[in-house]
């Protein structure tokens, strides 16, 4: 059988990428990897959980969290994330919130509403290489999102409509994004709130390292700043906010959630519906439980660790990496984003920095929607010790030093 001559035109557009493929050849123990963007697994709340677990399951949640439930989200769950979203200046309404399986899924679905085959979709360079996968199956144009020297409105939608749609969205990770591990300023989130307005357009807000600040002052996530242009009322609002439990509390239970105005839920709701009905009942029982009980103290734990090791990386980057290299200088989340001279290619250093010097990260370019980026790298410090951290960047520094010289 010929699968490839019945594939969907779509599925032109899934391809494994050839740097996931590389990295599972990594797990070797003797590897330092800064390559993995994951949650340190020994930060999980393992225990809360087990015991969250044989308490539903033994006590008289135990019917309803086995059974099939609302597409909408598990209700005690939606309502405790009423309140967090509070706290970031989002005043809404659990009918505001639709809990979706990872935030990952919840950007599927909104390519699904928004994308028609040939529409556009503005994203940064570089952007989150899981969000273009997502949007791809939709067969949209890209655009370049520059939230500090966005173009003339006109221009978007000109381009938009030679490539035979309209624009739909601007999709960005304001918070701290992965890969580059910047943070949109206040400046930068009314530009694109104004563009969106402009092209009458939505905001896909991904959030997903919301919690995981470690300096600097705090910015208003767009959607607040959108419910401020429009008298405190979510449901005028044209952003998109996707939140995540993955970097928080646990991957593992697939969970996150979609904020936004009631007409968009409702649409979103209904390709729950028609994909997976609702998330998993009883991991969505479970996490309303282990979060109302820990969420803060476990936030806190987490930041504690991750902002120690994000100072640890950047000290050994001003250490050793050599004049000509640049890198970014996060206030929260996982990843360092370093560029390295023209005719840097990150690919072929990966190849040679595992194969002499035993150590791994992301090349830059899968996370640029037009395949430009070669000279640029991703590391993450999230699963990283003091010695890997300290061992590892200067193993990285030889080698570029060695490469820039030859
Ligand atoms: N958005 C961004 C920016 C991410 O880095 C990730 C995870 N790598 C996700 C979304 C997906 O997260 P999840 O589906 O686990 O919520």
């Amino acid at each position: 059988m010929e699968w490839e001559k019945i594939f969907a035109s779509r599925a032109s557009r899934m391809k494994a990428s050839e740097i996931r493929e590389l990295l599972k050849l990594l797990e070797q123990p003797d590897i330092i990897s800064f390559a993995g963007g994951i949650p340190d697994a020994a930060l999980f709340p393992a225990e809360e959980f087990s015991k969250a677990y044989a308490e539903v399951l033994t006590g008289p949640d135990a019917v309803p969290a086995l059974q099939y439930s609302v597409s909408e989200g598990y209700k005690p769950l939606r309502e405790w994330l009423v309140g967090e979203m509070g706290k970031l200046g989002i005043p809404c309404a659990p009918d505001n919130i639709f809990i979706v399986s990872g935030s990952q899924q919840g950007l599927d679905y909104i390519g699904k509403v928004l994308l028609s085959p040939k529409d556009t979709a503005l994203v940064t360079w570089p952007t989150y290489m899981g969000a273009l996968g997502a949007f791809n199956a939709y067969e949209p144009n890209y655009d370049k999102l520059d939230p500090m020297t966005n173009r003339e409105p006109s221009t978007y939608a000109e381009k938009a409509a030679q490539g035979g749609g309209r624009v739909k969205f601007a999709y960005c990770v304001p918070e701290f994004s992965n890969p580059s591990g910047e943070t949109i300023p206040r400046a930068g989130r009314e530009n694109i709130l104004n563009l969106a307005e402009a092209l009458d357009i939505a905001v896909v807000e991904d959030a997903a390292y919301q919690q995981l600040r470690y300096s600097g002052e705090t910015v208003k996530p767009i959607l607040a700043l959108d419910i401020e242009r429009n008298g405190g009322d979510i449901d005028k609002t044209r952003t998109l906010y996707c939140g995540s439990f993955s970097k928080t509390l646990a991957p593992g239970l697939r969970l996150g959630y979609i904020v936004a105005a009631q007409d968009v839920i409702r649409k979103l709701v209904l390709v729950k519906q028609a994909s997976d009905l609702h998330s998993s009942t009883v991991n969505q029982v479970v996490m309303g439980k282990v979060a109302h009980k820990i969420f803060d103290a476990q936030v806190e734990k987490i930041r504690k660790t991750y902002s120690h090791r994000r100072d640890r990386m950047l000290e050994a980057m001003t250490k050793y990496m050599p004049v000509g290299v640049e890198w970014t200088k996060p206030e929260g989340g996982m990843f360092v984003w370093v560029t390295l001279p023209k005719g840097f290619d990150g690919a072929s250093l990966l190849a040679k920095a595992v194969r002499d010097h035993r150590i791994a990260f992301v090349p830059g370019k899968a996370f640029h929607a037009d395949g430009t980026g070669e000279n640029t790298i991703r590391l993450s410090f999230s699963c990283a010790s003091d010695d890997a951290i300290e061992t590892g960047i200067s193993r990285l520094g030889t080698l570029i030093k060695s490469e820039m010289a030859g």
